[in-house]
């Protein structure tokens, strides 16, 4: 028995043989060139064919997984159309007069390492997605067949020295037990798959996951990162057993999750989730989520030339609410900025985007592009239980100016005999200002609902994209608690009803804090529902009252884990 010690990047125990997936590097012939304006010409039509190929993975990946796996083809895409990319492979080869295959070849090495140099772990994990689509672009340009986990000969561990999306996203999915790869971290593409389609996964095991035979039997425990090769009969009959309850723990709470989430002393609260595409929505129903509690409308004005017109926006928000039937579907309105640029507007580049024009503050800076999102809102809540919610509200000002052209945007409607509905109205608290002075804003909405993503990072100050403030931007911090306390509170004094829908809310060493605290409302990821509703159902709503009251006052996140974890 041989022992790995990895990182745990995807949550589950597994048991089965080995399949190791190494595949051929392409090895891409050099070449001094006359005609280079051939090269190019193969260059660009290589460039075509991959951008088919990506479009048709997109596609299919979204089907199944949703918007936000499957933007990493987005992300693809553009490496071709990047002057840094192709356009610098194309300089090459009429600077250097060589052929097209070693001037990708050149480029990718480049940005590659460039990638690989950062300090940041997220953008060291995108020297992968270079590699990943220049890879492409050369099999393409010497008419290789692709690799591909598409058709595996039985049930097995797949052991890679390391996972692109293209491979994970065609893989076998029925057949693929667990992923055991020797590089890459948590955030690499292959990690954030495997969670997303719940198959446990250990990463950055090192090269001695390499020397793994054909076909060995394997345990991978990624919770804890273990991986045993050739283990003892014992250890794998206790493996097994650990296996099975896990599953079973995992199908009764599945089979349960249709039921409403009711506290053992009677106490029901809302349990619904967060998407972002029109295909998510099904997968809402089949989680036992309860309506969605926000749906983030980025993806229809993201990756374009123009902004989505009305018709076609009113058409998406339909779609999703005659999905939900009369369910509640909560719509925040765009929440993008410096950070995540719209190529349709002018956006002064900022040093601190998360600071800067960001969600409210740059629609209330676009009143027109904005109301026609209004109306599209307005027009579609005649059929469907829809409501209208804010991002990045820090001051009671910009309530009542949205309000302001929400009126307008109504009036517009009605000056064109269209019909439209009367959507409640809300906000997100994620600004500690907003969180504080709860009291003031309450009056002017018909419900919160806590963003705890960016409420931790601004109360923190720890940068929510950044690995090395990670440890800070902790939502169980105290002081975040404090501030959803307070949140919840005053909204309920107001008379209006709060929710949460940052990652929190998925988190069931939450849910009792979150109960206790009176929330009204859980919104998070599908997967994360069945859990959470378990969660609740174990607890009295008085004793997780003592437990949240108890930890407003403890001094770190960590302690808070302990108090709930000694507690449960
Ligand atoms: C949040 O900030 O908690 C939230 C839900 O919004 P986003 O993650 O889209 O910023
Ligand atoms: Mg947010």
């Amino acid at each position: 028995m041989r022992t790995l010690q990895g990182i745990g990047a995807s949550e589950g125990i597994t048991l089965g043989p080995a399949y190791i997936y190494l595949p051929q590097i392409p090895v891409c012939p050099r070449a001094q060139v006359s005609d280079t304006a051939h090269e190019e010409r193969r260059l660009e039509a290589a460039v075509r064919r991959v951008e088919v190929a990506l479009d048709q993975l997109k596609a299919e990946l979204e089907r199944e997984l949703g918007h936000e796996e499957a933007a990493i083809f987005d992300a693809h895409r553009l490496f071709l159309s990047d002057p840094a990319f192709t356009g610098r492979a194309r300089c090459l080869i009429v600077e250097e007069k060589i052929n097209a295959e070693a001037a990708v070849e050149d480029v990718m090495a480049e940005l590659r390492c460039t990638f690989e140099a950062m300090q940041d772990e997220y953008f060291r994990e995108r020297g992968m997605d270079v590699v990943d689509v220049g890879r492409r672009l050369l099999r393409e340009l010497m008419g290789l067949p692709h690799p591909s986990l598409q058709r595996l000969p039985h049930a097995c561990i797949v052991v890679a020295r390391e996972l692109t999306p293209s491979d994970t996203a065609r893989m076998d999915r029925k057949k693929v037990l667990g992923l055991l790869t020797a590089r890459g971290g948590k955030t690499a593409h292959a990690a954030i798959l495997a969670r997303g389609l719940g198959i446990p996964a250990v990463v950055g095991a090192g090269e001695g996951a390499l020397d793994i035979g054909q076909d060995t039997p394997l345990i991978l425990d990624g919770t804890s990162g273990v991986v045993l090769a050739d283990p003892d009969p014992d250890v794998a009959a206790d493996f097994e057993e650990r296996r099975l309850g896990l599953q079973q723990q995992r199908d009764r709470a599945l089979a349960a999750a249709h039921s409403p989430a009711v506290s053992r002393d009677g106490r029901q609260v809302e349990v619904v989730a967060n998407i972002g595409s029109v295909e998510e929505a099904q997968a809402v129903l089949d989680a036992g989520g309860e309506g969605v509690g926000l749906l983030r409308t980025e993806f229809l004005f993201l990756d374009r030339e123009t902004p989505p017109s009305e018709d076609e926006q009113t058409e998406a928000y339909r779609a999703i609410a005659r999905v939900m039937r009369q369910r509640p579907l909560v719509i925040r309105t765009l929440d993008t900025g410096g950070d995540k640029p719209l190529a349709y507007l002018t956006m002064p580049a900022e040093d601190n985007p998360f600071l800067g024009r960001r969600g409210l503050r740059l629609c209330l800076a676009e009143p027109e592009m904005f109301k026609v999102q209004l109306r599209a809102l307005l027009r579609a809540s005649v059929d469907g239980n829809i409501k209208i919610m804010f991002p990045m509200v820090a001051t009671a000002g910009e309530i009542r100016a949205a309000r302001r052209l929400l009126d307008e945007a109504r009036q517009e409607l009605a000056a064109r005999g269209e019909a439209y509905g009367h959507p409640e109205i809300g906000i997100m608290v994620e600004i500690p200002a907003a969180a504080v002075a709860a009291d003031t804003l309450a009056p002017l909405v018909d419900f919160f609902s806590l963003g705890t993503n960016d409420l931790t990072q601004y109360a923190l100050a720890a940068d929510r994209t950044s690995n090395l403030a990670q440890e800070l931007a902790d939502a169980l911090h105290p002081a975040v608690l404090r501030l959803i306390a307070e949140t919840i509170r005053r909204g309920h004094e107001a008379g209006i009803w709060v929710g949460v829908c940052g990652e929190l809310a998925g988190d069931p060493v939450a849910a009792p804090i979150l109960l206790g605290l009176d929330l009204d409302e859980f919104s998070m990821a599908p997967g994360s529902i069945p859990a959470v509703k378990e969660t609740v159902r174990k607890w009295s709503h008085v004793e997780a009252r003592r437990l949240a009251e108890g930890t407003l006052k403890l001094d770190s996140a960590d302690e808070v884990r302990r108090r709930v974890a000694a507690a449960s």
